[in-house]
Order: structure tokens, then C-alpha cells, then sequence
């Protein structure tokens, strides 16, 4: 347990991990609007200087409101600044600060970390509320923590980007920017309170190749900024503060991984092949054009998914069609004539668009995301530069297009007639593209999956998006570390739609990939493979073991796997089950 007096025992989390590899390095504490929140914890001589500091705080908010009314009110007019009236008050308000104080003492945290706890249960609390006006007032709230924060803390926040020394970064959770910015030669490692195995700063904390366990509840309580922290990444835990002893066992399992990962990457010149001499496809997933590179020099022999979100990160305008097509030609010179399937916009739900959204949507993940958000009437000429550019592009190279989040054969239809109007306005222009560039979905939703025969006339080829599968399959939210138990790729339900949509594939003669993170689940790999998958799109670093597992086993023995996981009833003994069948043909597993 972490002692409120700040003691130094050694503790040890356990969470979820995400990003393979080890980090030895000391803690930065960092919240949502990157102040750094350098102490939770105080001594109980410390309160009254705390409460001291909350008061001071408050009272200087309060002025800083008055002064912007004042000069809203001349610039503006009274009703205009009558916004900061309610501001004003709010920050004057003795419940508000009793609140704060209150936290301050029970809990034994500081002024900083209280008002957080506060205001954010606030603006909960204000989210929950049915009525759309009170919804709406949430972004008061944030603006009321943000300046208060600013009098407590000062101008200065922590920049993730220039970092001067070797950190592990701690959070409640990153968004998808602050992920996307870490300075990863300084960034050694991430642990978060929230998400899950595939939440997208999981998936980019994959693509920088750093080290994170997330899901750990309270970390960000549990550590202090400075404290020595050791993060697992491959096993998913967390030690604070560590004794020598413990640092070396660490040491020396890093040694372990590293001869581990030297022995893999002899592999990357051989093909991705059965020990009976069947032929997988092994594709990587990307991010950010820099990894394509990365997927070559781990073995990849194309790109199965290009997420394109991840152009919009930390910049405040949309970018241009040039933008995009530069994005797309930088990584198609280093693919040469490899495959490179591209996305389509997957924004909306936690990506991006929720966070500027004048009004956020109550149930992101069921809202207008993905394919909906690009066909909205409003959003089509964002889409149309896109296609553009992605049309473009294929002058130079073998490019593909995905489709994310396709639930009904209009949206495939009305994507397809775009493309086409598109196609022509490019033709009109001479403008070089590929007219017949095939178009495939991503198979993400129960609705396409158990449709897949319906969709298979009308789409290239099919890509098995297993993250939002099971999170639509199972309803668990894909980055709430508080289900996290339930989101299994061992689930009957699943595995049979898998199945069926590998066999629709089949039957309509297009091929099927599977991009989401189950195809780099080692114990899954003989399922997938038994069911009669033909090509995995992983993330880089999975590359290497996946193939080295693929070409230990034998196409019967994965079918055998197969059919016995069919007559099994429940996610344990399915796991259970893969499990000991993988050891047999890759002792290595974890
Ligand atoms: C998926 O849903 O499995 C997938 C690959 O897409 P994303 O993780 O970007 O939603
Ligand atoms: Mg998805």
C-alpha cells in the first residue's frame, strides 16, 4: 500500500500491456491539459500551506475573470460578457472552495490533484445529465479547472516533445496528440489509470516502440513525479520505487527479451510459410509513414493497414489533399511494388473529432464515427480529398482502399459511387490514377460480418478489424480498463463470425485479412490459421514472432486446433486450450 506519508516501500501494479519491452527511468506525472501534477500526496503539517494556496488560487482566478469581463463588456457588451458572470461566481462560490479543501484533507493530496478531483466529478456529473443545456456547460467547467490549475501552477506545463532527460510518463490516460508528440528517445515508458489493450494510445504507444501497461486504475495516485519506476510492457506491470534486487531480476528478463528479439529478426528474409509449404501473407500496420520502413526491416512484405487518422493529430486544421497524397507517396517509395492498404477517415468516437466536438457525443462509439462521419453531407468534401489523394497515389504504387466501420451495403455503395465521381473528376483533369483500384471493408461490426456474403459481390477484398468486432460483438468498450477482463478474442461468438466471413471470402473468391490485434496474439495464430486465414496485418514488432510461429506448425495441426475450438463452450477454455497447442509449436509464448 502507498503510504500518505510518503515512505519509500516498493510497489508493485499490475495492468494491462500494451507496448512491449522494459523501462528503467524516473516518473512524470502529467493530466489531461499536460500540467504536470507533481505531488499527490502531503504531510498533515502541510495542509494549512495547501489550503493557503487553494484560497490565494481562487481569489486570483476570480480577478483574472473580472478583468476578461471588463474588457469583454467594452469590446463586446454586457451580454456578451455576462458568460464570465457565471464563471466569476462559481469561483467565489465558499462551496467550491470547501470542496477543494475538503478533498485536500481527507485525502492528504495537493491543491493541484484536488481541484481536478473536484471540478472533473463536476463536469461528470454535468455529461450525465440528460438535460442538453447543463451537457453543455461542461466546457465552463474545464475552462474554471484550467485557470485555477494555471494559478497553482504557473505557465509552465510539461512539453512532452522536449523532453532533457530519460522519463516514464504518467497519466489518467493520453490522448491520441499527446501520444503522437512523445519525444521517444526520452519517453522510455507509459502507465496509465485508463484504457485498454487496443485504446489508439495504445496502438501508437506500439508504433513509437515504447514500452506501456495501461489499465492500472490509480497509478497516477500511486506515483509521485521523480520516483524510480521499472515499466513491463511485455508482461504488464508496473514496480514503484524498486529495491536492487528486484531491479536486477529486471535487468537480467531484458537481457532475456533482447536476445530474444536478435533471434527473431534472423527470421526477417524468410518467408512467411508453413512448415507443410503454405503460403501466409504478412502485412504490417502503420500509423505514420516513417513505419513503413519499420515493417520492411522486421520482415513485412506489404502494408495491410494504413490508419490515416493519425495525419489530423495535433494540428487545428484539416489537412490538405497535398498533405495526404505526400503521406501516401512517401510510403509507397519505400514500399515499391508492395501492397499498401490504405483507410479511409475511421475519425469520431475517441479519436480527434470528440475532443473539438462543440457538442460531444453522449455514446461516441455508437455515433457518427468512421464511414458515417465521411458521408455526412457536410463532411463529403473532407472525404473527397482524401479519395483524391489516395486515387493519386495510385499512379505510383499498389494501392488499396479500406473502408472502416461498414454496417450497411448503402454506405459501401455510397462510398463506391463518391470514388467514382471522384475517378471522373480526375480523368476530366488528366490527372494519372488507378480507375479499377480495388475496394475492400473492414469487417468490424456484427452486421458485416454476419452479412459478409451479401458484402462480398461488391467489395475487393475483406479486413477483419477484430478491436471493434469484439467491442460491437460483446458490447465492452474497447479502452475501459474496467471490462478489460471481458474483451477476449477467445469468445465462441467471435471466433464464429471469423470463421463465416473467411468462408464468405472464399466462396466469392476475394481475399480476407485480419488487421486488428488478435493476429498478433500468438495463441491465436494456429486458430486464425486452422480457420483458413490467409494473411495477418500486425504492428511491426509482432511481425517477427508471428511468422517465426507460423513457420513452426503445420496446416493440419492448425485445422485440428480449429475444429476443437468449435465444440468448446467458454473464453477459458478456449484460451486454456490455444494456449498449451501453441507451446507445442512455439515454447517461447508468455
Ligand atoms: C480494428 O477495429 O480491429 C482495427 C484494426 O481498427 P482500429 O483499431 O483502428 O479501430
Ligand atoms: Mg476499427
Amino acid at each position: 500500500m502507498n503510504d500518505p506519508i510518503g515512505q519509500t516501500a516498493m510497489e508493485t501494479k499490475k495492468g494491462i500491456p500494451v507496448s512491449s519491452g522494459i523501462a528503467f527511468a524516473p516518473a512524470v506525472v502529467i493530466d489531461a491539459e499536460d500540467y504536470r501534477i507533481p505531488r499527490r500526496h502531503l504531510l498533515r503539517s502541510e495542509i494549512k500551506d495547501e489550503l493557503a494556496r487553494v484560497r490565494k488560487a481562487l481569489a486570483d482566478s476570480a480577478a483574472g475573470v473580472a478583468k476578461l469581463r471588463e474588457t469583454a463588456t467594452e469590446k463586446f457588451g454586457r451580454q456578451t460578457a455576462a458568460i464570465f458572470d457565471m464563471h466569476w461566481l462559481y469561483l467565489r462560490d465558499r462551496n467550491l472552495y470547501r470542496e477543494i479543501a475538503e478533498t485536500v484533507r481527507d485525502q492528504l493530496v495537493t491543491a493541484e490533484y484536488a481541484t481536478s478531483i473536484v471540478l472533473r466529478q463536476k463536469a461528470l456529473m454535468l455529461l450525465e445529465s440528460a438535460d442538453h443545456y447543463m451537457a453543455d456547460r461542461v466546457t465552463d467547467i474545464y475552462d474554471i479547472e484550467r485557470r485555477i490549475l494555471h494559478n497553482l501552477i504557473g505557465e509552465k506545463r510539461e512539453d512532452l516533445s522536449h523532453l532533457t532527460a530519460d522519463v516514464v510518463v504518467i497519466a489518467h490516460d493520453l490522448t491520441p496528440s499527446q501520444t503522437a508528440h512523445l519525444d521517444n528517445t526520452r519517453v522510455k515508458g507509459i502507465a496509465t489509470d485508463a484504457g485498454g489493450r487496443t485504446s489508439h494510445s495504445a496502438i501508437v504507444a506500439r508504433a513509437l516502440g515504447i514500452p506501456a501497461v495501461v489499465g492500472l486504475n490509480n497509478i497516477t495516485a500511486l506515483v509521485t513525479g521523480g520516483d524510480e519506476l521499472i515499466i513491463d510492457g511485455t508482461r504488464g506491470t508496473v514496480v514503484i520505487k524498486p529495491d536492487q534486487p528486484t531491479t536486477d531480476q529486471f535487468r537480467q528478463y531484458e537481457r532475456e527479451l533482447i536476445s530474444l528479439g536478435e533471434e527473431l529478426r534472423t527470421l526477417r528474409d524468410l518467408p512467411a510459410v508453413t512448415k507443410c509449404g503454405t503460403k501466409i501473407q504478412l502485412l504490417g500496420n502503420i500509423e505514420f509513414p516513417h513505419e513503413a520502413q519499420t515493417c520492411l526491416d522486421y520482415g513485412a512484405e506489404g502494408i495491410g493497414l494504413y490508419r490515416t487518422e493519425f495525419l489530423h493529430l495535433g494540428r487545428e486544421t484539416e489537412p490538405t489533399e497535398e498533405e495526404h497524397y505526400q503521406a501516401y507517396r512517401k510510403t509507397l517509395e519505400v514500399m515499391g511494388e508492395r501492397p499498401l492498404v490504405i483507410r479511409t477517415l475511421d475519425l469520431g468516437a475517441d479519436k480527434y473529432t470528440q475532443a473539438r466536438a462543440a457538442a460531444p457525443e453522449r455514446n461516441p462509439f455508437l455515433g457518427c464515427r468512421s464511414i458515417r462521419f465521411c458521408l455526412q453531407p457536410d463532411r463529403l468534401p473532407l472525404f473527397r480529398r482524401q479519395l483524391r489523394a489516395m486515387l493519386r497515389a495510385s499512379a505510383h504504387g499498389d494501392v488499396r482502399i479500406l473502408l472502416p466501420l461498414i454496417t450497411t451495403l448503402t454506405e459501401l455503395r455510397q462510398a463506391r459511387m463518391i470514388l467514382g465521381e471522384v475517378s471522373e473528376e480526375l480523368d476530366e483533369q488528366a490527372v494519372a490514377h488507378r480507375r479499377d483500384i480495388p475496394v475492400g471493408i473492414m469487417v468490424e461490426t456484427p452486421s458485416a460480418a454476419l452479412s459478409a456474403p451479401i458484402f462480398a459481390p461488391e467489395a475487393s477484398f475483406f479486413s477483419i478489424g477484430t478491436n471493434d468486432l469484439i467491442q460491437y460483438t460483446l458490447a465492452v468498450d474497447r479502452a475501459n480498463e474496467h471490462v478489460a477482463s471481458l474483451f477476449t478474442p477467445a469468445n465462441p461468438a467471435l471466433i464464429k463470425m471469423i470463421r463465416d466471413v473467411i468462408k464468405a471470402g472464399r466462396r466469392y473468391d476475394i481475399p480476407v485479412a485480419l488487421c486488428g490485434e488478435m493476429a498478433s496474439e500468438l495463441e491465436f495464430c494456429l486458430l486464425l490459421l486452422g480457420l483458413g486465414l490467409r494473411q495477418f496485418s500486425v504492428a511491426p514488432q509482432a511481425i517477427p514472432s508471428v511468422k517465426k510461429l507460423i513457420r513452426a506448425s503445420t496446416l493440419q495441426h492448425a485445422q485440428r486446433v480449429a475444429r476443437r475450438v468449435m465444440d468448446l463452450h467458454t473464453d477459458r477454455q478456449i484460451l486454456h486450450y490455444l494456449r498449451r497447442e501453441t507451446r507445442k509449436v512455439f515454447p517461447d509464448l508468455v
